[in-house]
């Protein structure tokens, strides 16, 4: 035990490297100026409903809001202009993603974690949490059921900070999800694109990431609250390191992964505060790089077990600020992919799914080797909070079908260099949409076939048959082409794409 005490010790200290940071700061400060976000949202309170229209038409243009337009929309408390806002961002999301929805499923890989973060189920205190670390067959059997019997494509893995799980351990369970093949109704079955939900790492781990072939690299600030930051995160761990969070997205860039996600866990402080956070981190990423956030995700604090922090949250944001989170961000930062998870109950999911969201994930079980387990319940110890949503992909799927939305299983993007600036581009003048329509009809089409069950695959054949007409009128020229494809995917062939 005194051994692993040291060796612990010493792996802390060397985890964090200053220099990877401080280069990127200017004299000593970072790029989220506290104060004068707190001021500008100041300034900007009972905002002019002309200035709220100029501000639309330049979302409505694709381009990244500045600070003081994005605190005119948070300070909106006027119903006829939020409902305007809302139409506005539903727009918004048309022009850049059409009515798809990217769907995924988290795997968790263990919950050994050597921080103590107040509000998780996995801080390393809880000594209630049934710690668990996944052996490279136990992956294997958990990616076997993701794929085989629910046809999953893409995947976002998850992991604590600890030794025993470091970037060696990442590495190999990512190829092992990657190795898996399942045989399905129709034809073979796997993974294709593995996203990350980890520490920050350094320049020399990110790039070990990059090489294994990873579709988007996630970390959350969790709160860009300075002094919430502090509080909540306790000194002598290695979270405790606001920079460190808070610049690794510019050392992934550096290691040739753009493809990166942020996010804030809302109910930590002031929800005005946070997508302030998630816009100046936004624009520092465009403004350094070029290229801003793949994804932005806004999971909302959940309890947990043994956790009592989560249930005494100053801050806890209600369901009607949970929308206009999601609005403020889909028009502040137009060209961002969107994440609603399965924490949220399915009647919020139902409503806010309109205001902008991209990609949500279904069939989720978050204990570690909950999938291979088969359990129904959430077992309390081994995850690390509850979810609300707890309903299988072809449930969801169906629902979708039924609201107008089409699941897309498309991972085509990163596999043709379609990632980091050139989508962005793609993404602002609405061609990616091409692309992305075609692939998503395809997908479907696979999946539908694999897998879906009789009453699902009803709804999805209303709604295929109206995306190939679409296909036909608005892209006459590429339509033969698409059609061999589709056909080719109803005889059994599997993962073609544009
Ligand atoms: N350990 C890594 C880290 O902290 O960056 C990544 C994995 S962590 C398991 C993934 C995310 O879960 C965290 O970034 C945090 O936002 C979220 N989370 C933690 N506790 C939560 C809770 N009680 N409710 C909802 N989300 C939570
Ligand atoms: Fe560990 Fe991440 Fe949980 Fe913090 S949020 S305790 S770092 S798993």
């Amino acid at each position: 035990m005194a051994v692993e005490v040291v060796h612990v010790d010493s792996w802390m200290k060397s985890r964090i490297k200053e220099e990877e940071y401080a280069k990127y700061m200017e004299h000593g400060r970072d790029f989220l100026p506290q104060e004068e976000i707190t001021a500008t949202l100041e300034a900007n309170k009972n905002p002019d409903p002309e200035r709220v229209k100029d501000i639309l038409a330049k979302s409505l243009d694709v381009q990244t809001l500045e600070p003081d337009e994005t605190a005119v929309l948070l300070n909106i408390n006027d119903e006829q202009l939020l409902q305007e806002m809302e139409e506005v961002a539903r727009r918004v999301k048309r022009k850049v993603y059409d009515n798809r929805i990217v769907t995924f499923a988290p795997l968790y890989m263990s919950n050994l974690c050597i921080n103590n973060c107040l509000y998780c189920g996995f801080r390393k205190d809880n000594r209630r949490a049934n710690r668990k670390v996944l052996s490279l067959e136990e992956v294997r059997q958990e990616t076997e059921v993701l794929v085989g019997e629910i046809g999953h494509k893409r995947l976002i893995v998850v992991y604590g900070e600890h030794p025993s799980t470091d970037i060696d351990y990442m590495v190999s369970t990512i190829e092992s999800v990657y190795g898996v093949k399942v045989k399905s109704r129709n034809g073979w079955a796997n993974i294709r694109r593995v996203n990350v939900n980890a520490p920050p790492l350094s320049v020399e781990d990110l790039r070990r990431l990059s090489e294994v072939g990873i579709g988007t690299y996630q970390v959350f600030q969790e709160t860009y609250h300075r002094p919430t930051y502090e509080r909540l995160h306790p000194e002598g761990t290695i979270k405790s390191d606001y920079h460190w969070r808070l610049y690794c997205m510019h050392r992934a860039m550096e290691a040739g992964i753009d493809d990166v996600g942020i996010g804030v866990l809302f109910g930590l402080y002031h929800w005005k505060f946070e997508v302030m956070g998630l816009l100046y981190h936004a624009r520092e990423l465009e403004g350094k790089f070029g290229v801003g956030p793949h994804t932005v995700s806004f999971p909302r604090l959940e309890p947990a077990l043994n956790i009592p922090f989560t249930e005494h949250s100053p801050y806890e944001v209600t369901d009607e600020d949970f929308k206009k989170i999601i609005t403020v961000v889909r028009l502040a930062i137009p060209y961002t992919g969107m994440i609603l998870t399965a924490r949220e109950s399915p009647e919020i999911r139902r409503d806010v799914i309109h205001s902008g969201v991209t990609q949500t994930d279904a069939s989720s079980k978050i204990g570690i080797g909950a999938y291979a387990a088969g359990s129904q319940s959430q077992e309390g110890s081994k995850q690390q909070f509850y979810l609300g949503d707890t309903r299988d992909l072809d449930e969801v799927v169906r629902e979708l079908a039924r609201m107008g939305y089409i699941t897309s299983f498309c991972t085509a993007g990163y596999r043709c260099g379609r990632t980091g600036g050139n989508i962005m581009e793609l993404l602002r003048s609405g061609k990616e949409g091409k692309f992305c329509k075609l692939n998503a009809v395809l997908t479907f089409r696979e999946w539908v076939d694999g897998f879906a069950s009789e009453e699902t695959r009803v709804v999805a054949e209303e709604i295929i048959a109206k995306e190939i007409s679409e296909i036909k009128e608005t892209m006459p020229e590429i339509f033969p082409h698409f059609m061999k494809y589709y056909d080719r995917i109803r005889q059994g062939e599997t993962d073609l794409y544009f």
